[in-house]
């Protein structure tokens, strides 16, 4: 299968598109993550996800920084913890961008799909971005866990080799503010 894999970060995408690679599906890579702060964080980790591609060798994009939409789509939900009503907004928002993008592209809805690294993340639940992915693509999106298998351990064990850039906190300024407290 034609992968469209949303990218959340390069340790993320060192494990996940490794793993779909291996399984033989061509992938393509999208970072979009509005939901980051601040942009020099961003900047970070779209380079450390630009030298994850470069390493695994596949194509990757990145969508707009639009920052202004995920502060908007979130202004309400700032006191959520961190895998509350918050992270399920911001998740759906980059699943939508990232079908939007495959649709784009003009892909063929027989041999494509997308996902997402997401759910490699011990800290997300699985069945909550898959039941996202699911309402926003139905058959186009592909469910997958990649934390399953020691997929993050795995992954980070790519990026200690790779010296990429790793990061201690989710991405928005509430999971910022949540690591200095
Ligand atoms: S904690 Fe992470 S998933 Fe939740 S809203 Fe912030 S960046 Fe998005």
């Amino acid at each position: 299968m034609n992968v469209i894999l949303h990218i959340c970060c390069g340790v993320c995408a060192a494990g996940a598109a490794h793993v779909l690679l291996a399984e033989g599906h061509r992938v393509t890579g999208y970072f979009y993550n509005p939901n980051i702060y601040p942009e020099e964080e961003y900047r970070l980790r779209l380079e450390a996800a630009r030298r994850t591609a470069e390493k695994l060798k596949f194509e990757l994009a990145a969508g707009p920084y639009d920052v202004e939409n995920w502060n908007v789509a979130t202004a309400a939900l700032g006191g959520e913890p961190e895998g509350g009503a918050r992270c399920s907004i911001c998740y759906r928002m980059r699943l939508e961008k990232t079908f939007s993008f495959m649709r784009e592209r003009g892909c063929d809805a027989f041999t494509s799909t997308f996902t997402s690294t997401l759910t490699i993340s011990p800290h997300k639940p699985a069945s909550e971005i898959n039941r996202i992915g699911m309402e926003i693509g139905g058959v186009n999106f592909m469910s997958r866990d990649f934390k399953k298998k020691d997929g993050f351990k795995k992954a980070m064990e790519k990026a200690r080799s790779w010296e990429l850039y790793r990061q201690n906190y989710c991405g928005c300024i509430y999971s910022l503010q949540g690591v200095r407290k």
